[in-house]
Parts: C-alpha cells; sequence; structure tokens
C-alpha cells in the first residue's frame, strides 16, 4: 500500500501545518480556558479547504480524498480536540454523508455550504437513554402531508448551540425497531427546535456541546435524507465508518503534539546537570510514545487509503484504527505528563490540555469496548465486520 502523499496533499498539508503554527496555537490556551467556541477558526479553515478533501469538485469539495482529509485532521489535532470536531460536524458526519446517502437535490443544497462552513452542522444521534445502543432512541418523525413532524430530545451533541443543520436521526416506525429509523437534513433556525449546554465538560472546551430538543418541529419531506424511510441505520453505520477515521487521524495527530512538546521539554530541561534528555527512562518512554504513534498513524493511513480506493466498508480497519489511535492517544498523554512533571500538569504547556482532550478519543464515535467487540467477533466468525 503506498502512502506516498501527492503533491497537493503535501500542499494542503503543509497549509494546515502553517494555519496551525500561525492562527490556532496563538490563541489555543486562551480559548480552551474561556471555553470560547473558535468560529472564525472553523469558517477560515472552510474557506481554506480543509473540509473537502473527501468530497467531489462537483460538490464544493477539492475530491484530495480520505488519506489528504486523514493528514489534514492530524495537523489540526496537534494542537487539541476542539478544532479536529469540526472535521467530523462540516465533513464526515454531515456533508460526507449527505454526498454518500443523500438525494441528488439534497447534495447540491446542502454539501458544498458544509464542506465551505458556509453552514455549521451537526450530528444528531445521541440521547439521554440511547448512547452506544443507537437503536434505543427515542426522537419520532410523523408524517403529515408532506412535511415530517419531529419530537423528542438529543444530548451531548458537538455544535448543538451553533449549527444550522443537522443530520438527524428519528423514528418513522418504531415498531420496526433499526429498519423503521429514518436520518434527516434539519434545518436548526425552524421553529420548535430550542438548545441548550450540557453539564460542564473535561475537555474540547473550546468547542460547544449541548442538547437539542425538537417540539413538534416541521421537517419537507424532501429532507428525508436519500428520500426513502428506514434508511436511518444504513447511513449512521455508514456515517461512523467515516467518522471514526477523522477521529483515528485526530488521535494520531494528539499523539504527535505531545511528542513534539516532550521532545522540545525534554532538550531544555535540566535536572543533575544534563538535559532530562539524557536519562534512559525518559528515553524509553519517548521511544514508545513514537512507535505506538507511528503504528496508529499506519493504521489511519491504511484506512484512508483503502477508502480512496473504493473500499468504503472497511468496517474492520477502520475500527482498528480508531480504536488503537484514541488508545494510544491516552497512553501518549500519560507518557507526555510523566516527562514534563510539574510542567505537565500546568496550563502553561500544552500536555495537560491535550491530555483532557485524548481522553475523549476512547467514548466517541464508537467507545473502546464497542470497537474491540466488532473486531473479536470478527475474528471469532460470529460477525463479518466487512461487509
Ligand atoms: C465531547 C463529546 C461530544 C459528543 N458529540 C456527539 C455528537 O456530536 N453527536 C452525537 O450524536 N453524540 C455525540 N457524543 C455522544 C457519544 O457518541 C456517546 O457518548 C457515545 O456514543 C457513548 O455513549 P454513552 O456515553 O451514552 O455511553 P454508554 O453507551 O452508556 O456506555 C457506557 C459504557 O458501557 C460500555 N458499553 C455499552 N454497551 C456495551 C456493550 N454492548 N458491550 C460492552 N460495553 C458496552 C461502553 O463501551 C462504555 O464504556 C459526544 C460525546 C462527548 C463526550
Amino acid at each position: 500500500m503506498n502512502f506516498n502523499l501527492s503533491e497537493e496533499v503535501r500542499a494542503i498539508q503543509d497549509m494546515a501545518r502553517k494555519f496551525v503554527q500561525n492562527e490556532i496555537t496563538p490563541r489555543m490556551a486562551e480559548d480552551d480556558a474561556n471555553h470560547a467556541f473558535q468560529e472564525d477558526l472553523v469558517k477560515e479553515m472552510g474557506r481554506l479547504g480543509f473540509f473537502g478533501c473527501p468530497i467531489p469538485e462537483e460538490y464544493g469539495g477539492s475530491g484530495l480524498g480520505f488519506l489528504a482529509h486523514a493528514v489534514v485532521t492530524e495537523e489540526v489535532s496537534k494542537v487539541g480536540g476542539s478544532l479536529r470536531a469540526a472535521f467530523n460536524m462540516q465533513t464526515m458526519g454531515t456533508a460526507r454523508e449527505i454526498y454518500q446517502f443523500g438525494t441528488e437535490e439534497q447534495k447540491r443544497k446542502y454539501v458544498p455550504k458544509l464542506a465551505s462552513a458556509e453552514y455549521l452542522g451537526c450530528i444528531g444521534i445521541t440521547e439521554p437513554n440511547a448512547g452506544t445502543d443507537v437503536a434505543a432512541l427515542k426522537t419520532r418523525a410523523d408524517k403529515k402531508g408532506d412535511m415530517y413532524v419531529l419530537n423528542g430530545s438529543k444530548t451531548w451533541i458537538t455544535y448543538a448551540q451553533v449549527a444550522d443543520v443537522g443530520v438527524v436521526y428519528a423514528y418513522t416506525d418504531p415498531t420496526q425497531k433499526h429498519k423503521g429509523l429514518s436520518a434527516f437534513i434539519v434545518d436548526l433556525h425552524s421553529d420548535g427546535v430550542s438548545t441548550g449546554p450540557t453539564a460542564g465538560k473535561m475537555g474540547w472546551n473550546a468547542c460547544p456541546t449541548g442538547q437539542i430538543y425538537f417540539d413538534d418541529v416541521r421537517v419537507p419531506a424532501e429532507n428525508l435524507l436519500g428520500g426513502e424511510e428506514g434508511k436511518g441505520f444504513k447511513c449512521v453505520m455508514g456515517s461512523l465508518d467515516n467518522t471514526r477515521l477523522t477521529a483515528a487521524s485526530g488521535g494520531v495527530g494528539m499523539s504527535q503534539g505531545l511528542i513534539d512538546a516532550s521532545i522540545k521539554y525534554a532538550q531544555e530541561r535540566e535536572q543533575f546537570g544534563k538535559p532530562i534528555g539524557t536519562f534512559q527512562m525518559v528515553q524509553e518512554e519517548l521511544a514508545r510514545m513514537i512507535v505506538e504513534t507511528e503504528a496508529a498513524r499506519l493504521l489511519t493511513y491504511r484506512c484512508a487509503a483503502q477508502k480512496d480506493e473504493g473500499n468504503l466498508n472497511n468496517s474492520l480497519e477502520t475500527n482498528m484504527a480508531k480504536f488503537y489511535a484514541a488508545d494510544v492517544s491516552s497512553r501518549v498523554a500519560d507518557g507526555a505528563l510523566r516527562i514534563l512533571g510539574a510542567y505537565g500538569y500546568s496550563t502553561e504547556y500544552p500536555v495537560e490540555r491535550l491530555l483532557r482532550d485524548a481522553k475523549v478519543n476512547q467514548i466517541l464515535e464508537g467507545s473502546a469496548n464497542i470497537l474491540k467487540m466488532i473486531i473479536a467477533t470478527d475474528a471469532l466468525g460470529y460477525r463479518k465486520a466487512n461487509k
């Protein structure tokens, strides 16, 4: 498998690296401390084409592909998780999902505006009693003439309070279990939509997370994703196969950010008259961090390259990449904290933020348990992951 990046991909990777250095890094700590949503940065990333890689040019993207999406996400994630969230809110969970599952009219209407961040997007799956068990959600969409009427609530929704449109999952026929689940493109400025923040959270602080309430919200029937009822489960699973690639890339980027901070510190900090980088135990920690991150990167690039080859249903390889990259980012954050000592615990350095942000990698877009279950049941022959 060839992971050589084309000239165009290297150019956007370089642009992302410079954007991180010049625009994001100088204000990241302050925005995180103030819980300030970095809307201007999201909009600018949209204008620069960061969200359009896996979207064809015809629909407002660059068509550079999934590997390009992975490397750009990786660059932006080096400073934390708050902005990496945008790669799923604007691309994988919304624009790319509408591109894959939507009608021609839906694609033309929404994909370019999400990819350019003219519209902010969100993904409405989780509910108070439906986390991992997606089929347990209770939101209803009842057909009334040429409208669906939405009732229910969503929780833990990234961008809930700021999004213009959401891909929202609701039952059109709850008697059919997951076969009665449908997906809708919902205008979140519609009458009957209200939002509120979730309780305070540990990380991703420069990115809002909230609840969305639907109270008799009228959604035009033409906004039923793909124009067919009962396709919601297929759409959500297809979408997770893409959002997990972003999550894996996020894990790799955070790990690399932690390694970079650790190397710099280990070269500068002196104890016993020498840089701490000369101590073998610090070197052992660093070597482990580097090798695990490189392994996570290879799994992530393999997953992306397979998708670029047209294998979009590579759930097994996607789940491996997401599980491993998430786990590694947590371990690398522990290692970085050990190398920086008290300064790793201080808000003066990026390590404490990256550690808090890395933790969520093991929860959202498929918890570690679920990903391990998919990998093991495939190996045991109980249930094939790649359909
Ligand atoms: C910061 C943040 C942002 C989020 N953004 C979004 C968003 O934009 N849109 C959205 O829809 N959701 C979002 N979520 C929700 C996220 O997707 C859920 O948290 C996730 O699906 C897990 O659900 P849960 O937290 O309710 O855990 P639960 O499903 O209650 O699981 C709790 C624990 O039990 C384990 N468990 C559950 N079932 C099994 C099983 N069958 N076998 C073994 N172990 C099991 C899980 O692995 C986990 O360890 C976000 C969450 C966070 C923290």
